[in-house]
């Protein structure tokens, strides 16, 4: 207690400096605060003086607390999160405005503060069970579909009691979906089949996926750290690489294909896209490199590229590269003056063999005579197949007319080894035409055609040989188109006419039948017979419409001669295979017959061995469905052609007729004789008829007839007449029988 008035002063001054220094302001300065001063103050000014000044800090502090207040309040306000604020009753003690707006479905602060959190919240429970936890960790739970992130911790009381939860909500959806597209990434880069590799600005690899190791055969540890040179196959230019960093460096991208080496030393070909990748201010971070094998494809492009250019079954160049090839070097040789030789090789009757023995027989010879003139051919030179059984060779450099003449000459000499297919032997020859540049013909197509037109002059020729192109030769197939023109002309203004001649029966004396063999007698010199004719009228295929009209024809002198009862059985007519493969072929030759009034058993047809072997199962159908209207069948040229017997058992023949080449020498060639007599035991043995061809002379005729032949047909008779003169022979013929008939008789 002060004693003093003055020690009631000291009292104070501390009292005030107490108060002072709870304020922070400076104490009172002890010089302007001696004792003689404090008496001269007023001891209750001052006190009045330091409670306005306590007052006056108090308005501060509260000011300043008020404005911090709203500060946080503002924060608190506008904070993305939901915060909440929930007292150990579950009553919700504050909450800012994202939580009114989110948990609270908009409502007004004062509504919620104070109330219990299942009154005012529909998703209450998960705000109490996690308030109860409590434990500063984090919870993710669906709020309302949405990922939201709750982090809950305790406010405590002075006395650090657990006195309130403070609850902070995050919608966390957009970094969950972030999360999940990449975790979609990771799943795609780590399971696409295109190999893809991340390399930093330095081009150091930062990533590869699972593909990448799997085309280049490295490890992934390998390759981190290691730059894309570690594939590189040493098979590309500086320049090539340099190219590529110029289209990055200006464009950020790249693509095209590259040879990469794996890391068992194996070079693939891979398709590469490159992409720079820059950050949002544009600097360089990485490279994405994306890369696919294409080896298969290449291989596939390749063989696809090697078949459009060869031929499948030998291998050899196809029209297609020969032509390019054949372009190039004659450009060649008119630039740098070399000779160019064309060798142009037919198989000679190939397509008896084909037809007879099968296509699979016939491609098996391709092949093998493929390889023989292979073997003949210089490795300068060019073999290739134009198609069919058709082969050519282009030679270059050294060719001259003699090299090209010597080839040729070794070619057919080879072709006289007999090939063997499937065990068989197979006796086949060749036609070479040649031609050469410039002589021959001044560009591709000239020299192939010249030397086309060659090779059916060897053909013409006799077949198995050469010949060199002339001019005459372009002459001749000029003629041929000429020809061909005047047959086309002939069928369609009626320009043939139909001679018959006499098939006779020995015994008898009697014409029993007439063949039908057309004429041409208008047409071009050299070409007007059957055998010249004909071979172009099937290649034309005029030879069905003029085989139509042959047989209508026929069918019209059969009937008049029926009418005159001239005692004829039949009129035979000649057909050839692209008549009977033509579709409809059988009702055709019905629905003539049927136009004609004539009876089936008063037709036959005649066909070769070749037309039957053409197509068994077609022919064995067409002649089945003939026979069933009574037409008859004959076997025309029989042992000329390339055949099998066992077709004779087959199809529904009637009669063999045996060819005028083995009649020729009859009786004096003993083979001849021995084979008209197995021909005729033969037919008599399977139950057929047989008729001799080209009977010229008594003697032949008394031979065949010795050996057991009772038809015969031939000059020795009669030639082949029109009708009008076919019909007074054989009424003549007849007549004159009946007459030495009766003559006899009486
Ligand atoms: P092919 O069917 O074997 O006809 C017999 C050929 O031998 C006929 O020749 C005939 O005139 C001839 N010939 C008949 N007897 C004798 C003889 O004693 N001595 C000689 N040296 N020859 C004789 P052509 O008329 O020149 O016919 C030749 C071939 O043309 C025919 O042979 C046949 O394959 C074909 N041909 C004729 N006419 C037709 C026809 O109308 N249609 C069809 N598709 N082919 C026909
Ligand atoms: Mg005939
Ligand atoms: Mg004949």
């Amino acid at each position: 207690m002060p004693t003093s008035q003055q020690d009631a002063f000291r009292y104070i001054r501390a009292k005030i400096d107490q108060l002072l220094a709870v304020m922070g302001t400076q104490p009172l300065r002890s010089d302007e605060l001696d004792d003689d001063t404090l008496i001269e103050l007023d001891p209750i000014g001052i006190v009045a003086e330091a409670f306005a000044q306590v007052i006056a800090h108090l308005n501060e502090t509260n000011r300043r607390f008020d404005l911090a207040t709203g500060e946080i309040r503002a924060i608190f306000d506008t904070l993305g999160a939901a915060v909440v604020v929930l007292d150990l009753d579950d009553r919700i003690d504050d909450c800012n405005h994202r939580a009114l707006e989110w948990l609270f479905r908009g409502s007004a602060r004062n509504q919620i503060v104070g109330r219990l959190a299942n009154e005012v919240c529909d998703t209450a429970d998960k705000l109490v069970g996690i308030r109860r936890s409590a434990d500063g960790a984090c919870h993710v739970v669906d709020l309302h579909s949405r990922d939201v992130q709750i982090v809950a911790s305790r406010i405590l009381d002075e006395a650090g009691r657990h006195a309130k939860t403070v609850m902070l909500f995050t919608d966390i959806t957009p970094q969950k979906e972030t999360e999940r597209h990449l975790q979609l990434y990771a799943e795609v880069f780590g399971h696409i089949g295109e190999g893809v590799l991340i390399s930093d600005a330095d081009n150091r690899i930062v990533e590869v996926n699972a593909a990448v190791s799997r085309i280049t055969g490295y490890a992934r540890e390998e390759l981190i750290g290691a730059t894309p040179g570690t594939f590189k196959s040493g098979l590309h230019e500086p320049s090539f690489y340099q190219a590529l960093w110029d289209a990055l460096h200006r464009t950020g991208y790249w693509q095209g294909e590259i040879l990469d080496r794996t890391r068992d030393g194996r070079v693939l070909p891979l398709l590469q896209t490159i992409s720079a990748v820059r950050d949002a201010e544009g600097r360089l971070t990485h490279y994405i490199s994306v890369m696919t094998d294409i080896s298969s494809i290449k291989e596939t492009q390749s063989r696809l590229d090697f078949l459009a250019h060869h031929d499948a079954l030998t291998e050899l160049p196809n029209r297609l590269l020969f032509g390019d090839r054949l372009n190039h070097v004659i450009e060649r040789a008119e630039r740098e003056g070399g000779a160019v030789a064309l060798l142009f090789i037919d198989l000679d009757r190939f397509k008896n063999i084909n037809d007879s023995l099968g296509h699979q027989i016939g491609d098996q010879l391709l092949i093998e005579a493929a390889r023989r003139l292979k073997g003949l051919v210089r490795r300068a030179d060019t073999l290739a197949r134009l198609g069919g059984d058709e082969f050519v060779v282009l030679m270059e450099g050294q060719a001259t007319p003699a090299a090209a003449v010597r080839l040729a000459d070794e070619m057919v000499a080879a072709f006289r080894q007999p090939f063997e297919v499937n065990g068989i032997d197979l006796h086949i020859g060749c036609s070479i035409g040649i031609t050469l540049y410039p002589e021959d013909g001044m560009d591709a197509v000239a020299l192939l055609k010249n030397a086309d037109t060659a090779m059916y002059r060897a053909k013409e020729a006799g077949r198995d040989g050469h010949v060199r192109y002339s001019a005459e030769l372009s002459e001749a197939a000029r003629n041929k188109v000429a020809i061909e023109n005047a047959l086309r002309a002939a069928v369609r203004d009626g320009g043939f006419e139909l001679h018959y001649q006499p098939i006779m029966d020995i015994q008898s004396g009697r014409v029993i039948a007439g063949e039908a063999l057309v004429r041409w007698s208008q047409g071009p010199a050299g070409a007007n017979t059957p055998d010249c004719f004909i071979p172009l009228a099937e290649e034309t295929r005029l030879i069905v419409p003029l085989g139509e009209w042959i047989l209508r024809e026929a069918l019209a002198s059969m009937r008049a001669w029926h009418a005159r009862d001239l005692g004829l059985e039949y009129v035979s007519v000649n057909i050839s295979a692209v008549q009977l493969a033509q579709p409809g072929f059988p009702d055709r030759v019905i629905a003539l017959l049927n136009e004609s009034g004539v009876p089936g058993h008063q037709l036959q047809i005649e066909l070769t061995e070749n037309v039957l072997m053409h197509d068994i199962e077609l022919c064995a159908w067409v002649l089945t469905h003939l026979r069933e209207h009574g037409i008859r069948v004959a076997i025309d040229d029989f042992g000329t052609g390339y055949s099998s017997l066992s077709y004779l058992k087959q199809l529904p023949i009637d009669i063999l007729k045996i060819d005028r080449s083995f009649v020729r020498d009859i009786p004096g060639d003993a083979n001849d004789c021995a084979i008209a007599a197995a021909v005729i035991g033969l037919a008599r043995t399977l139950g057929l008829d047989s008729i001799a061809e080209g009977i010229e002379t008594r003697e032949q005729q008394d031979y065949l007839a010795w050996i057991g032949c009772d038809k015969v047909q031939g000059y020795l008779h009669a030639r082949p007449s029109p009708a009008a003169d076919f019909a007074e022979f054989v009424a003549a013929c007849h007549g004159r029988l009946d007459d030495g008939l009766a003559d006899a008789a009486r």
